[in-house]
């Protein structure tokens, strides 16, 4: 278990799930490969109930505290495939149809955040599979 995913996962939780999202077992940094969707940086297992973010994305705490912009990216970036990984899981509580699909429950998902954090909501399934925003943020930041 990673602490600084751990706490963005309890963060999350709070703010936008109520709290009711169950604890994971794990929530780790890993190797990760694909492409094209969210799920090519960051995976939920429901059977093993853990959670993985790439490694590419591991950022220095007491960096991204200093102001490091590199590193801070790299946290934002964490942090919002840990909203789109938290959804599937959500889906996954629930027994929502297709879960670990980016269709309708997973859209009505995204929309509700994205109307919290104040951010444009994907309108399909292809739009909801890149949710949230991140490729700007890799390529400014080259990471
Ligand atoms: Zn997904």
């Amino acid at each position: 278990m990673d602490e600084h995913l751990k706490s963005m996962w309890e963060d999350i939780n709070k703010m936008f799930f109520d709290g009711k999202l169950k604890e994971l077992l794990a929530i780790d940094w890993g190797a990760i490969s694909g492409e094209g969707t969210m799920e090519a940086f960051g995976r939920y297992f429901q059977k093993s109930k853990c959670m993985i973010i790439a490694d590419r994305f591991q950022f220095d705490a007491a960096r991204v505290g200093a102001g490091d912009e590199k590193e801070g990216a790299k946290a934002e970036v964490a942090y919002r495939l840990m909203i789109h990984e938290m959804i599937h899981q959500a889906l996954h509580q629930r027994r929502a149809p297709s879960p670990g699909k980016h269709r309708d429950a997973f859209i009505a998902e995204a929309t509700r955040i994205a109307q919290c954090r104040k951010e444009q909501a994907p309108i399909n399934e292809a739009e909801a599979a890149r949710w949230p925003e991140i490729i700007g943020l890799l390529a400014q930041f080259e990471i």
